[in-house]
């Protein structure tokens, strides 16, 4: 029923005729002042299940389509709206309705998530961006002169409240995921819009150079061929760091293990994280990495710098390599279609240890290689939607996960069906709440039993 009302949902196909407008309008919008905002009681939202505060300012400002019916007066908006919230909570599980603000064609601004909310509209770009949804569908058709003064007047209003960067960047949804989401015509329209960039000329925070840690120079160096389809996350194993002096003398550390016992050319990874939040440049994007047998030459290597099997890195860490992520993608060197793997599942190893390893499961890009998703696990995910962690990435992807999880689900092997199942009662003893809620106890003495007796496979 939700898989037939989805598909519905995007079979609407509207299409009249086209406008466009300019810079002018955007002129002479920039002298007006905040767009009154219909707020949530207004148009009678229910409540949110629950929220992660959005860090402001953030860099991007992310537009939609709804894909859906047009609405050009309050009450079939603010219908819409309901509408929207409804499919959002109950058919894709999600906190609330997924985007910050949506515009209507009767020029009225409608609060979704609000400026102070993570949304959930476009994977990798949640934590970083507000996102607006335009009502209706713009695939063959341009959205009115009214909605589109309302969506410049929110973006200038939210420029000045100093919740979007001054120099933001513009995208379209399908700028940053595989969707014809805003519509042809409505994405045409928006690349003469003020801030609207090609993907490719996105920025990446600072890295500290190899200069900056005092690395020695590689002993050589092979090219790597990007976009590489991987990304491998490690940890070192070793002691964590947390400001700028201790993680560089770690960094120097690692290469001389590398370069002296293990007598390979170079630091092994492309990059490492520590929990200063700083990204620090290992082999960096374009030479061929010593992390992973049999990866190295199609993936690059990000380590977080400590030991993980027993506790999750700091937040400013994981941000730091969602941010690391992010910027390979965008400087084209991944695959639009990455995928993400922990160590383990390359090789046989603990690494990135297990604590590391549970989160990453949630991060977009994650995939089970081979390991199908059990039962178990996709019970799991559902009671992780509700915790902290999944807020932290992505409901939307969590929610994608467990659709395809399902999907999966008809031709699981067993082993990995036992893997994912072992590995799960062994990530869970210290969180044991967590597990009970997923699964009944004659199960769970089962699988702790397995856990007990499997070892990991070896890919
Ligand atoms: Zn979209
Ligand atoms: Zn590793």
């Amino acid at each position: 029923m939700k898989l037939l009302r989805f598909v519905l949902a995007n079979l609407l196909f509207l299409s009249v005729n086209c406008l466009s407008f300019t810079q002018q309008e955007w002129m002479a919008n920039e002298l007006g002042s905040c767009p009154t905002i219909v707020s949530r009681a207004d148009w009678h939202a229910k409540p949110p299940k629950g929220r992660t505060p959005l860090n402001t300012p953030v860099p991007y400002i992310i537009l939609h389509h709804t894909d859906w019916d047009e609405c050009f007066d309050f009450d079939t908006c603010a219908a819409m709206m309901r509408k929207i919230q409804d499919f959002h909570q109950q058919g894709r599980g999600w906190d609330d309705i997924g985007y910050n603000f949506c515009v209507g064609e009767d020029g009225r601004v409608y609060e979704g998530r609000g400026w102070d909310t993570v949304g959930a509209h476009a994977p990798w770009y949640n934590f970083h961006s507000i996102g607006i949804c335009m009502m209706g569908n713009f695939d063959k058709k341009v959205p009115n002169r009214e909605s589109i003064n309302a969506v410049f007047s929110l973006i200038k209003c939210t420029v000045e409240k100093a919740k979007v960067m001054s120099n933001y960047t513009l995208y379209g949804h399908r700028q940053v995921r595989d969707t014809t989401c805003p519509g042809d015509d409505l994405f045409a329209e928006i690349q003469s819009w003020p801030h609207w960039i090609k993907r490719e000329s996105g920025s990446c925070s600072t890295i500290v150079s190899r200069a900056d840690w005092h690395a020695k120079p590689p002993k050589g160096r092979t090219p790597l061929k990007t976009p590489v389809p991987y990304v491998i996350l490690h940890h070192t194993e070793g002691n964590e760091c947390f400001d700028f002096d201790t993680c560089a003398a770690t960094m120097r550390n690692l290469q001389n293990s590398h370069q002296q016992e293990r007598g390979w050319d170079d630091i092994g990874y492309n990059f490492c994280v520590g929990e200063d939040g700083r990204i620090y440049e290992g082999r960096g994007w374009d030479t061929v990495g010593a992390h992973a047998p049999w990866y190295n030459l199609r993936s690059i290597g990000i380590c977080m710098m400590g030991n993980f099997s027993k506790k999750y890195p700091n937040e400013e860490s994981i941000s730091a390599v969602y941010s690391l992520i992010n910027c390979t993608f965008q400087r084209t060197k991944l695959m639009t279609n990455f995928t993400l793997y922990g160590h383990q599942q390359v090789s046989d190893t603990n690494c990135p240890g297990d604590y590391l390893f549970a989160d990453m499961m949630l991060w977009p890009g994650w995939v089970s290689n081979g390991c199908m998703l059990s039962s178990a696990w996709l019970n799991f995910l559902t009671h992780q939607k509700r915790s902290k962690l999944n807020n932290r990435w992505d409901q939307e992807h969590t929610t994608h996960l467990l659709r395809k999880g399902r999907a999966r689900n008809s031709h699981f092997s067993l082993q990995n069906k036992v893997y994912v199942e072992s590995y799960l009662v062994r990530s869970s003893t210290s969180s044991g709440h967590r597990l009970s809620q997923g699964l009944s106890l004659w199960r769970y003495a089962v699988l702790a039993w397995l856990g007990t007796r499997y070892t990991l496979p070896t890919y």
